[in-house]
């Protein structure tokens, strides 16, 4: 029987991703009938006399075939033409920004991720990238940072922390006029909530160290290409040169935890809005950063361009920094952990975290919402917050 992740030509291809995600990596191996795939941690392959390679492997720092199994699931599950993964999100962003011509203008929204935001303002600026930061759910803001001619228009939906929702249809049609390609980094919405290959990005980002792998315990991070094209050759490319690629046994694992992606999500969003109510009505929560809550700024277009709101969500506390440190202190399932999209409930307090050039509200706490029983994390919240 022909699986959904056969290569085969005639192999039944189902497009939903639930079904794209049970059957990932698992096809029977023609040596043996095993089902779940092998992991494969050769750093080298035979090649020919002249160096060519019969079976497409040469140095496991290329390609292995670990890396490749998923590539081509991540492909499938963003609906794009081609899949790189990387060591890390770090890795498979800044791939994307030294691919770019040298001197290039980018425009970036201004809640993304932080360790983004740092890495071009200390490490590529100087090598001469341009950029300018704009509010991405303004998109008259973005037309006009766009007047300058732009390689690259750089947003994250929904962001991290304060989960800000940009309208990625729109934002494509703006960076298509202007001659930009569109990145969209996925993180807190990987497939199946949210498809931006389908709403006219180029380019799909995710630190798939997050909800993609989903148990924290392998790191990296993937780009979806909507075309095949210059820019993925030269990301690849990028990877091979500068050695950011994963190790197989990351890409296995990654593999192996994104079989239940779609399960999961749908209780990490259902526990996300049990939450989410919860601290709304809190009279010591001074505001939910949630899409799913209907006062939410960016709800109606969460609601247009999402299948389910995430697991993801931040709140304010009146008291500001002391108040969310002392709730943060007293929080017992929620662990004080930095990272997102494991099974485990998680807290941080994002201002200390970024540190100086932190823009998130001191008051602010993020939650990563994980697959407990929601009662019992709404009990925690209740009794952290009346202290
Ligand atoms: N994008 C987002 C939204 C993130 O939250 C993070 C890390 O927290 C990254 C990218 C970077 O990913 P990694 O930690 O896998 O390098």
């Amino acid at each position: 029987m022909s699986s959904p992740d056969s290569d085969a030509p005639d192999a039944p291809r189902p497009a939903h991703p639930d079904t794209i995600a049970a059957h990932a990596g698992v096809s029977p191996d023609p040596a043996n009938g095993a089902l779940t795939a092998a992991l494969q941690l050769s750093t080298t392959f035979e090649h020919n006399a002249d160096a060519q390679t019969p079976l497409g492997f040469l140095y496991q720092r290329h390609d292995n075939p670990n890396q490749q199994q998923l590539e081509r699931v991540l492909a499938r599950l963003d609906g794009g033409a081609r899949a790189l993964f990387f060591a890390t999100g770090m890795a498979a962003g800044a791939a994307v920004l030294q691919a770019l011509p040298p001197g290039s203008h980018l425009v970036i929204a201004d809640d993304t991720y932080f360790g983004y935001r740092a890495l071009i303002a200390r490490f590529l600026a100087p090598h001469g990238l341009r950029h300018t930061v704009v509010d991405a759910t303004d998109p008259d803001a973005v037309r006009a940072a766009l007047s300058t001619p732009t390689a690259l228009l750089w947003v994250e939906t929904p962001s991290n922390p304060r989960l800000k929702v940009c309208d990625i249809a729109t934002l494509a049609a703006l960076a298509r006029e202007a001659g930009a390609r569109l990145l969209v980094d996925g993180t807190f919405a990987p497939p199946p909530l949210q498809h931006p290959l389908a709403l006219g990005a180029d380019i799909v980002l995710h630190s798939t160290t997050k909800y993609l792998n989903g148990h924290g315990d392998a790191m990296g991070g993937a780009l979806t290409f909507a075309a095949n094209d210059d820019l993925a050759a030269a990301c690849y490319d990028v990877r091979r040169m500068f050695g950011s690629s994963a190790s197989p046994f990351s890409a296995w694992m990654t593999l192996r935890g994104l079989r239940t992606l779609p399960v999961r999500l749908e209780r990490h969003c259902a526990n996300a809005a049990a939450v989410a109510a919860f601290l709304a009505g809190h009279p010591r929560v001074a505001a939910v950063h949630y899409p799913g809550l209907e006062a939410h700024p960016g709800h109606l277009v969460a609601t247009r361009q999402m299948r389910g709101y995430g697991g993801m969500l931040s709140f304010e506390l009146h008291g500001g920094r002391e108040a969310a440190l002392a709730t943060a202190r007293r929080l017992q399932l929620f662990t004080n952990a930095t990272s997102l999209g494991s099974t485990e409930s998680l807290v941080e307090h994002r201002a200390s975290i970024e540190g100086a050039d932190s823009v998130s509200p001191a008051g602010l706490l993020r939650l990563s919402v994980g697959l407990e029983h929601a009662q019992d994390l709404i009990d925690d919240l209740a009794q952290a917050l009346h202290a």
